[in-house]
Order: structure tokens, then sequence, then C-alpha cells
């Protein structure tokens, strides 16, 4: 599993404006990694439609977890009598345990919220086309203040519990679900002791396991001690939904300990790629490992199955291009259609969105292969893009793994 940035460089704060005819407006946004591609993909992802006075509502979207609180302040001129705002607290790639806190920030919030009405800044700001946040020292203290706050929050909270790279929770979960692992590991009914075979069947049969969702075994190679896994309708996922992050700890724990029991030594087991951490993904990939192998061989490994899983991704969207479509048809679309038809069609692209000018068009892509390393996925999908769509595009990635896609129009 790649490795979390600093959570100072996933934290962004962000301040709206409601203009009563332009709708909401992006103020400022407090970020260590600035990326006008990610601004405005998150203005545009994020979803206004719950806010309430005073109260934080948390969503989640993309690789993305939010919590946006709504305030307004009186003003006579005004229409309406009051200007209206929203603070947004955003946490790229967040774990299980952000996730889970993110709606206790909401005091913070509030506090933050609090001082802010009282600025007569604010009434200047919303003046402005695109103000700068240094001009406005008042209201860039108390936005990175919250910043400030919530990390000493997320600190305090795993102060004694991070002994690895793990969040808290999942490390928590990770053990629970190991040791009734072992429970069932040992009541796995198995007529033939020594057949492997006969341990997997009981183990995709087995009442227990099958509570915890459909488990179907995509791979196994005994003597290499090497398995893919995927698990539909997790309980964890059916239960939490999409939240941006991995909710299936305790799955990874269970089957940790029954292949080790199966394999007769200790084994690893990660899960890859989790259905809560995209509306589209239907199932969760668990990759399994000989525990005793070193770091390098455990992630080339999976990267092997990511890989796997990409390309046959990929091919998936092709086809449900030919079987909608009709591959003669869709070659004669307008080259902007079809993108937009092999974005919605690939499995892995999350959303998307437009932007087009006389010159160019330009999508930003939310791809869920973000994670994995670029040579995983990314470095060829300019390739695969110009070769599925035959569209001449040109593609770049953000820090968040935005991507933008671009192409010139021809009458240019
Ligand atoms: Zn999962």
């Amino acid at each position: 599993m790649a490795e979390r940035a600093d959570l100072r460089n996933r934290i962004n704060v962000m301040l709206f404006h409601f203009d009563q005819r332009l709708g909401p407006r992006l103020l400022f946004n407090v970020a260590e990694i600035q990326d006008t591609r990610i601004t405005a993909s998150l203005t545009r992802l994020m979803d206004f439609n719950f806010l309430e006075e005073n109260r934080a509502f948390v969503n989640a979207m993309a690789n993305v977890v939010y919590s946006s609180m709504f305030f307004s302040i009186p003003n006579p001129i005004a229409r309406g009598g009051v200007e209206q705002f929203m603070l947004s607290f955003v946490i790229f790639d967040p774990t299980i345990t952000e996730y889970l806190t993110i709606s206790s920030l909401e005091e913070e919030m509030s506090k933050i919220i609090s001082k802010l009405i009282l600025l007569s800044e604010m009434f200047i700001i919303i003046t402005y086309t695109n103000p700068i946040l240094e001009e406005f020292p008042e209201v860039e203290n108390l936005l990175k203040s919250l910043r400030d706050n919530t990390i000493s929050v997320f600190q305090d909270i795993f102060i004694g519990q991070i002994e690895g790279t793990k969040d808290a929770i999942s490390q928590i979960l990770g053990k629970i679900g190991f040791e009734a692992g072992k429970q069932i590991a040992q009541e796995l009914r198995v007529e033939e002791e020594d057949s492997v075979k006969a341990y997997t069947d009981a183990l995709v049969n087995s009442p227990i396991l099958t509570r915890w969702g459909n488990i179907n075994i995509l791979h196994f190679d005994p003597g290499e001690k090497v398995a893919t896994i995927s698990v539909d309708g997790s309980i964890w996922t059916e239960s939490l939904g999409v939240i941006a992050t991995k909710t299936c700890a305790f799955i990874e724990g269970m089957l940790e300990a029954i292949f080790s029991k199966i394999l007769d030594e200790p084994i690893i087991c990660d899960e890859m790629r989790c259905a809560s951490e995209y509306s589209y993904v239907k199932d969760c990939i668990f990759q399994i490992a000989p525990g005793g192998s070193s770091r390098e061989i455990t992630a080339y490994k999976e990267d092997q199955t990511i890989k796997d899983m990409g390309a046959q991704e990929r091919e998936k969207a092709v086809e449900a291009i030919i079987s909608d479509i009709g591959e003669k048809f869709y070659h004669e679309l307008d080259p902007m259609i079809r993108l937009i038809q092999l974005f919605n069609k690939a499995p892995f692209v999350s959303d998307h969105f437009i932007q087009d000018s006389e010159e160019e068009v330009k999508f930003l892509v939310v791809c869920n292969y973000w994670r994995y390393p670029n040579e995983i996925m990314c470095n060829s999908c300019e390739k695969w893009i110009r070769k599925s769509s035959k569209v001449p595009v040109n593609l770049l990635k953000s820090k968040h793994r935005i991507c933008e896609i671009t192409y010139e129009t021809e009458n240019q």
C-alpha cells in the first residue's frame, strides 16, 4: 500500500461565499499543495445542497472527505439582508480514523466561524474577483489556526496508538479480525487435510465467513504462497458506505489468520482496493503474500495484481462501448463525446467534468488508480486514451492525481 502523505499536505481549509446570482464561489483555499485543478474539481464536486446554518455536514467523494458549515453575516445592503458563507475542512486520502474524527471538528469550526462573523474584512473580501489571502491577515490567521488546531486534534487521537504505518482504528480492527480468523480456521470442515483446494472450497462456502461478505478466490498459487481474493458486499462497506477510505481491516486480519493456517506459515494480507473508497467499485480486493517476504517482494506482487486489474478494467471499458454503441458508430462521434463515453464506461473513473473553450477541450478526471505508483497505470494512460478513443489527447497529472486531459479543437 502506498504510504500516505503527511496530514498537513492532505488538508485544505476552504472559504466560500454564496453569491445571489453566481452561486457558491471559492474565496480562499489554505493548502500546502496549491493546485488550481484540485481546487476547481473540489468546488465542482462539493455538495452544497444539504447545508444547514451552523451545523457541520460531512460528505465524501472521489478520494476526499470534507466537513462543511454554512453561516451568514447580517448586511443591510445585501439582498435578503445577509451575506452567506461556507467554511469547509477537506482531507485528501483519509484514513478511517480521520473519517470518523472529522465530524468531531464541528466545535473547532464553530469557534472560527464565531470570530469570522465579527470581521468587517469579510464584506470587503467579497467585492474582489480574486481576493488574495495575505491581504486579509485576520482572516488568514483564523483559517490557518483552524488547520493547525485540527492537526493537533488528530495528533492527540493518534498518540500511543501508532505502531506501524496503518492508522489507529484499522490496526485495532485488523487485530480483532485476526483473532476471529484463527477461530474460523480451526472450525473449517475439511475432508482431505493436506488438500489446499479442499481448504479454499471450505473457505468460500463457510457460513461463518460469508456473514462478512461474498468471498471469491480470483487467483491462488499455494507454491508461491500468493492469492488474490475479492469480497463483494463486505459488511463494513455496506454499513459505512462510500467514505473515501478503506474500511475492511477486520476482513484483512481475518483472511491473514485463515491463510496462515491453510499455507501453514505466517502470511500477510493487504486490502488493496475497497468498495468504500469509490462509488464505482463494487468489490474489495485483498492480496495474500508470504509473511517472511521482504517489503519489496510484497509490493511487487501487489503492483502486479493492480496492473492486471487495471488492464482488465480498461478492456471492460472498451467492450462496454462496443456492445452499447458499436465500434464504427463510436468512432464517428464527436471527439468530446467519444471521451465522455470512454470516461463513463471506465470502471476506474469515479468522476469527470469538462471545461471547454474555443481552442481546447479540457477534462478533469478523478481516477481510482491515483493512489498507486505511476508505472502501474498512469504512465500508459495517455496512450490508452489515444488508442481507444482515437482522440489526440495530452495528459497532465496533479499532485493528488486528478488528471487534466486536453485536446486541441480543429477550428483553431
Ligand atoms: Zn473493503
